[in-house]
């Protein structure tokens, strides 16, 4: 388009495709790393486009990196319990989605908490608090007061994958910035794979981003 103004992406959800404009002048390296720093929004996009992957009786979802089938048995109890690969919910069908999601997100919870206070402790800093939410394409956040939030979503992911962000984050305390420093202390509290822990997130992701999404 020779008189685009500025560049530009567009996402067609019905196609699939996605198109970048951009003035006639820019040169096709420009506009590519450009469009590379957009990948936020691309991965958003394309997320919203494929279908959410709701928590319902005989769907499969990734628990810690296993594949586990949602059982709804109305004579169970209540509280899911997870079993051979099963997680099985009692009680009565409206109540199976938000009794999984809450089980989902208490484990989250749990995990995260225990993983951010072990490594604190060897990065000799103090954590105030640990939350967990589903704050948009950001995987985890750091305040300056020591408070961690991350991704619910992060307890679908294999475990090395979860340990990576929570490493991250926890590096933040000590460090609030991506320096060389904060990089080496990361690197000390993961240990080794952390660059495959981090490609894998990035492969995982958009699928986790899609399970227990309505619709
Ligand atoms: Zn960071």
């Amino acid at each position: 388009m020779r008189n685009a103004r500025r560049l530009r992406l567009r996402f067609d959800e019905a196609s699939g495709i996605l198109k970048l404009t951009c003035p006639w002048r820019t040169s096709r390296k420009a506009a590519l790393a450009w469009a590379l720093d957009q990948r936020d929004w691309i991965e958003k996009q394309v997320a919203r486009a494929q279908p959410g992957e709701p928590f319902a009786p005989g769907a499969t979802i990734p628990l810690e990196g296993d594949e586990v089938r949602l059982v709804w048995d109305e004579a169970a109890p209540r509280t899911p319990a997870l079993k051979d690969g099963e997680l099985r919910v009692g009680g009565p069908r409206e109540g199976f989605t938000r009794r999984i999601e809450l089980f989902v997100k208490r484990r989250a919870l749990d995990v995260m908490s225990r993983e951010a206070a072990h490594y604190a402790e060897a990065a000799g800093a103090t954590v105030s608090s640990v939350s967990v939410g589903d704050a948009g394409t950001r995987w985890g956040s750091c305040s300056s007061h020591g408070r961690i939030r991350l991704s619910w979503r992060l307890i679908l992911a294999p475990p090395d994958v979860r340990r990576f962000v929570v490493a991250h984050e926890v590096a933040h305390l000590v460090h609030l910035d991506h320096s060389a420093k904060f990089k080496a202390l990361e690197a000390r509290l993961y240990g080794p794979g952390l660059a495959e822990a981090k490609a894998q997130l990035r492969a995982v992701g958009p699928r986790l981003k899609r399970i227990g999404r309505r619709g």
